[in-house]
C-alpha cells in the first residue's frame, strides 16, 4: 500500500475539510483521520504505521495552513485522509479566542513575514508596522518591510521615513507595482520561501502578487476582502503556491490586525525590538522595564539617539497594552 502514501502541505481549510496540495502540484480535499499517527512513528515491521497514539481532538486544534503532512486513501478510495502532521520548523501563533492561555497556530513552516505599507494612500502608520515587526519577533520569525506607491511620495521623504528599520536590520523594499518598480526585488525576497504577507488593507497586497506571479490570477482588493471576513471567522489563513516552480508559497492570514500581541509576555517586548537587545544589557536590572527605572540602558540608548524615539514610543504603547492585559 505504499502507493496510497502522498506527502503535501496544507493550504486552505479551518477544520473539518482541509486542501492539501500534494508533491505532485495536485490539490485534494482531505478530512483529519479519527485517530492520527505520532509525527515521529515509524512503521511497523511489516511496512504499515503505527495507528495509536495522538487523539484527534487534540490534534484537530492543531493542524494549520502550512503544515506539512502525510496522506492517506480513505475508507473509500475517492477520499483522502490526513493521517500525519510532521514536524514543523516554525509557526505563527496568536492568543486563542476566548481569553485563554492556549494559542492557536495560525500558519506553520513559516520562513518570514512580509509586512507591506504603502508610501501614501494610505498614509502609512509607523506604529502598526512596529506592531506588525512586534508580532514577527514574538513568534521568532524573519520579517522585511515593501513600501508600495512610491510613486505617490517624494523618494526623499519616504526612503528618510523608513531608514530606521533598515538600520535596525530590517530588510527595506520599495516598490510602485503599478509601475512596475522594485519588483525584481520582490521576486527574489518571496521565491522557494513560504512569508505570511500582511498589512493595511489598500496598500497593494494583492496587485503585487498579480503583478510578479501572474499565475497567481488574485483579484485586486481580494487579500484586504478576506482580511476583513476575518473579523468574523476564526483562522481561515490561505496559502498561495506560487507558480514559478519553486517551492514558495505566500500565505494569507486574515486578521493578523486584530488580534493584538498574541500572548506576549511583557517582559519579552524588549526582546521583540532588535535594537534594545544590547542596550538592554547596561540596565541595572534584569527586569528592567525601560520606563522609569534608575540606569536604563535603553533610555540611556534613546537619550543618544542609538534608538529611535518613535520605536521607543511604539515600545512604551504596546508595553502598556501588555500590562494592562495581565
Ligand atoms: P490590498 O488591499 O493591499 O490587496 O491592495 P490592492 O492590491 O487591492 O490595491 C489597492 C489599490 O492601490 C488598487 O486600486 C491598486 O490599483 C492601487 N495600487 C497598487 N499598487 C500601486 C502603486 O504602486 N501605485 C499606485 N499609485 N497605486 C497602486
Ligand atoms: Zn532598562
Amino acid at each position: 500500500m505504499t502507493d496510497a502514501t502522498v506527502r503535501g502541505v496544507v493550504v486552505g481549510g479551518t477544520g473539518g475539510v482541509w486542501q492539501v496540495r500534494t508533491e505532485g502540484g495536485q490539490t485534494v480535499d482531505a478530512a483529519l483521520r479519527g485517530r492520527l499517527k505520532k509525527s515521529n512513528s515509524g512503521k511497523r515491521a511489516d511496512g504499515s504505521l503505527r495507528r495509536d497514539t495522538i487523539t484527534a481532538a487534540a490534534e484537530t486544534l492543531k493542524l494549520a495552513v502550512g503544515d506539512d503532512v502525510q496522506l492517506e486513501r480513505g475508507e473509500r478510495d475517492d477520499a483522502w485522509a490526513i493521517a500525519e502532521i510532521l514536524p514543523r520548523r516554525s509557526r505563527l501563533a496568536r492568543r486563542a479566542p476566548g481569553g485563554g492561555q492556549g494559542e492557536r497556530v495560525v500558519a506553520a513552516n513559516v520562513d518570514q513575514v512580509v509586512v507591506m505599507f504603502a508610501a501614501a494612500k494610505p498614509e502609512p502608520h509607523p506604529r502598526m508596522l512596529d506592531r506588525f515587526l512586534v508580532i514577527a519577533e514574538g513568534n521568532r520569525l524573519a520579517a522585511r518591510i515593501v513600501i508600495n506607491k512610491v510613486d505617490l511620495a517624494s523618494e526623499q521623504e519616504t526612503r528618510d521615513r523608513f531608514h530606521v528599520y533598515e538600520t535596525i536590520g530590517y530588510p527595506v523594499h520599495f516598490t510602485a507595482v503599478k509601475a512596475g518598480l522594485g519588483l525584481d526585488g520582490m521576486r527574489a525576497a518571496l521565491g522557494g520561501r513560504r512569508s505570511v504577507l500582511t498589512g493595511p488593507s489598500g496598500v497593494g497586497k494583492s496587485s503585487l502578487l498579480n503583478a510578479i506571479f501572474p499565475g497567481a490570477k488574485l483579484r485586486v482588493g481580494a487579500i484586504s476582502e478576506s482580511v476583513n471576513k476575518g473579523r468574523h471567522t476564526t483562522v481561515g489563513a490561505v496559502m498561495l503556491p506560487l507558480p514559478d516552480g519553486e517551492d514558495g508559497y505566500v500565505i494569507d492570514t486574515p486578521g493578523l490586525r486584530e488580534v493584538g500581541l498574541w500572548a506576549l509576555p511583557a517582559g519579552e517586548l524588549d526582546r521583540c525590538f532588535p535594537e534594545m537587545r544590547t542596550p538592554r544589557e547596561q540596565c541595572r536590572f534584569g527586569d528592567c522595564r525601560h520606563v522609569s527605572e534608575p540606569d536604563c540602558g535603553v533610555r540611556d540608548a534613546v537619550s543618544s539617539g542609538a534608538i529611535a524615539a518613535e520605536r521607543y514610543d511604539s515600545y512604551l504603547r504596546l508595553l502598556e497594552e501588555l500590562e494592562s492585559e495581565r
